[in-house]
């Protein structure tokens, strides 16, 4: 059976174009397909950790992310929902605030040049294991054949329904966001603020222009269109409805969901599957990029070997769905645990007050929800004490 590439990569975003150019760089065959054309916009807060921003430098990503005018942040203000408010600096490293129109073009453009063959505007529709290749294919008859398929395709994931492991977060939130000029810069990094069952991100580019994403309940969407989800949503946020209340909105309302917790296996014959196409976690902590980066680094080192030994069992490539798992359970139970504090009327307030007052508490809780730090430490009893006597 003839071969395409030794690796298909199926969706170009920080996962796809990272594992593709990671596996180029290291001379294997890399096909990377996307139903989108680059640049392509997608709902995000914008936000990259610091952990993430070391995984772009690891993948030699960095430079090609700055030269797009990604500006550096070094922490951020959270706000509870009576407008109490602390604010942090990471511990180590720094964020960005990036567009992911701009981001995910750098990525690709990176994978581009480490040698990974793209194509662009194909929406893989079907996907079918043989002996000795995997395969996919479009809706118009396209067909293309690998050794090995990584499955990058996002939270949607059609090689993961295919596969049947489709879980969507359970009671999910739904998103809502936009551009705006005209925001009041409160704080110089990116901002949090916290509202009955539902939040805001806020992230200032440094030249006038903010992105504003929300995410809330279900049934507050009552039927109504974007514009009135956002406005109803932004009573529940004082202190941001005060900022916004001279901005004018620039691009269009972007929406998605549900987002929440998923966890998907995601290993099969022949099959990796990474970044959000393998499992979600909760946009609030803004860990989704620094995760999707960290599954391709982890599948991309197993892939690599896999090849080599020309063993693509669902055995061999199981090593990449425990790394994963060892990697990500600690992160999900500190994301689950802070889901639960941050939406208590009296409790969010109090810890954000604590919090001002103990700058090294909420250096430890940037730093563990900023990937720079081991997630536990926030878990531990000595930080609890500290943090609620
Ligand atoms: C509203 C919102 C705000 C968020 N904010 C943040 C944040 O500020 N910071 C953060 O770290 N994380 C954030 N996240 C999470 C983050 O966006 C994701 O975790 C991250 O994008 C996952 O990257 P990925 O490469 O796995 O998938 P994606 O970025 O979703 O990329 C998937 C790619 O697959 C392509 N694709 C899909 N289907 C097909 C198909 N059938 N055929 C071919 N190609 C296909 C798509 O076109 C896309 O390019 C947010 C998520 C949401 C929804």
């Amino acid at each position: 059976m003839s071969l395409d590439a030794d690796v298909i990569v199926v969706g170009a975003g920080p996962a796809g174009s990272t594992a593709a150019a990671l596996l180029a760089a290291a001379g294997v065959r890399v096909l990377v397909v996307d139903r989108a054309t680059f640049p392509r916009d997608k709902p995000c807060g914008d936000y990259c950790n610091p952990g993430a921003v070391s995984l772009l430098r690891d993948a030699g990503a960095l430079p090609a992310v700055f030269d797009t005018g990604a500006s550096a942040i070094s922490g951020m203000r959270v706000y509870a929902q009576d407008g109490s408010r602390f604010e942090a600096r990471f511990p180590m490293g720094h964020g960005l605030l990036i567009p992911r129109l701009r981001l995910d073009a750098a990525l690709l453009g990176h994978a581009s040049r480490a040698g990974a063959a793209i194509y662009e505007g194909v929406a893989v529709d079907s996907v079918c294991s043989h002996p000795d290749a995997v395969e996919v294919g479009t809706a118009s008859g396209c067909r293309w054949r690998a050794r090995l398929l990584i499955a990058a395709d996002g939270m949607h994931s059609v090689i993961a329904r295919r596969l049947g492991r489709l879980i969507l977060p359970a009671a999910g939130r739904y998103t809502v966001g936009a551009y705006f000029s005209g925001l009041v810069q409160t704080a110089p990094g990116g901002e949090l603020h916290l509202g009955p069952g539902l939040y805001g991100g806020v992230a200032h580019f440094g030249n006038g222009i903010a992105n504003v994403c929300m995410a809330l309940p279900r049934r507050l969407w009552r039927h109504a269109g974007p514009r009135q989800t956002f406005d109803a949503a932004l009573t529940s946020l004082p202190a941001l409805a005060e900022a916004m209340a001279g901005a004018r909105r620039e691009s269009r309302f972007r929406c998605s969901g549900p987002v929440g917790f998923a966890d998907r296996n995601a290993v099969a014959d022949r099959i990796l599957l990474i970044g959000d196409a393998g499992g979600q976690i909760e946009p609030m902590t803004g860990q989704g990029i620094f995760l999707a980066l960290r599954s391709a680094h982890l599948a991309s080192g197993v892939a690599a070997e896999a090849l080599s030994t020309d063993d693509l069992s669902y055995r061999k490539l199981f090593t990449y769905a425990q790394r994963r798992r060892r990697e990500i359970a600690g992160r999900l139970a500190v994301s689950r645990w802070l889901q639960r504090l941050a939406f208590h009327p009296r409790m969010t307030p109090l810890l954000v007050r604590r919090l001002r007052m103990r700058a090294e508490l909420a250096g430890d809780l940037l730093g563990a929800t900023g990937d720079v730090l081991p997630p536990g430490g926030i878990l531990s009893p000595a930080y609890l004490a500290r943090l609620l006597l």
